[in-house]
């Protein structure tokens, strides 16, 4: 059994900005609608996120026998301005930075776990929101109190129970009728009604760092060469002094 006070200071130790658990099972489809997602075909040519739907919403298949989620956060500075490369790619190489801090924390924690950072088929953000650590905004990404957007994720995934779970945040309101990133994308990409969802087929970021096509010439990058940080920067959440908000 870990103490779950314990895994989180040691997560900071680690060099995270915050930790949250989540007891390990499905997520229901309205915390993450995928499969309706999957039925609109906003996946567009991202075919690898219909190969393991239930993996995703389920990380008991992912590690038999998982128990806890433990979700991890690191912020990352917003971008000075508008275009060329989005924010988080402007930063070290994060995959690697991450995966040695989770290999760090999971050996000092002394227990087995599997170690996922973005390529691995967990609903990161999803595990994130469950474990109290942010969010699910229209723009389909976390938000944290603390750094709103400019985060990324990482879990170590065990058989481990933990003394103590994390409920998801109160709703208070949140996106209400702000709608400011809907407006923002110069695609149309995102959903303005319903659960969170993003047509991936008219997103910046997936056509510049995901599809090994082309972009499409109706596609408006806003001279975005590499990913694309528009909706999170109309997000009100991701202004300094606006967390009183929350
Ligand atoms: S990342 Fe850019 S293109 Fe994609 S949804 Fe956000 S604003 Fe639209
Ligand atoms: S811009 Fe507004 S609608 Fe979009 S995620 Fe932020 S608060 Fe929600």
């Amino acid at each position: 059994m870990l103490n779950s006070a314990e895994v989180k200071r040691l997560a900071l130790e680690a060099g995270f900005d915050d930790c949250g658990i989540a007891r390990a099972d499905r997520l229901e489809d309205s915390e993450y609608p995928l499969r309706e997602w999957l039925r609109r075909g906003w996946n567009a040519s991202m075919g690898y996120m219909e190969r393991n739907p239930d993996m995703r919403l389920d990380p008991r298949i992912l590690v038999p026998g998982a128990r806890s989620v433990i979700c991890v956060v690191s912020a990352y500075p917003p971008p000075a301005s508008p275009g060329g490369t989005a924010a988080f790619a402007a930063i070290r190489d994060y995959h690697t930075e991450l995966k040695s801090r989770l290999f760090l924390l999971r050996e000092r924690l002394g227990i087995q776990a599997k170690p996922c950072v973005d390529t691995v088929p967990i609903a990161d953000k999803y595990w994130a929101a469950r474990a109290g650590l942010g969010w699910i905004g229209r723009h389909t990404l976390l938000v944290t109190p603390r750094w709103g957007t400019w985060v990324n994720l990482g879990e170590l995934v065990t058989p481990e129970e933990c003394t103590d779970y994390d409920s998801p945040l109160p709703p208070r309101g949140r996106c209400d009728a702000c709608k400011r990133c809907v407006t923002a994308c110069p695609n149309h990409a995102i959903a303005p009604d319903g659960p969170p969802m993003l047509d991936a087929s008219r997103c910046i970021s997936f056509h510049t760092t995901q599809s090994k096509l082309p972009v499409p010439q109706d596609i408006d990058t806003r001279g975005y060469t590499f990913g694309c940080d528009l909706c999170q920067l109309a997000c009100p959440f991701n202004q300094s002094g606006d967390t009183a908000r929350i």
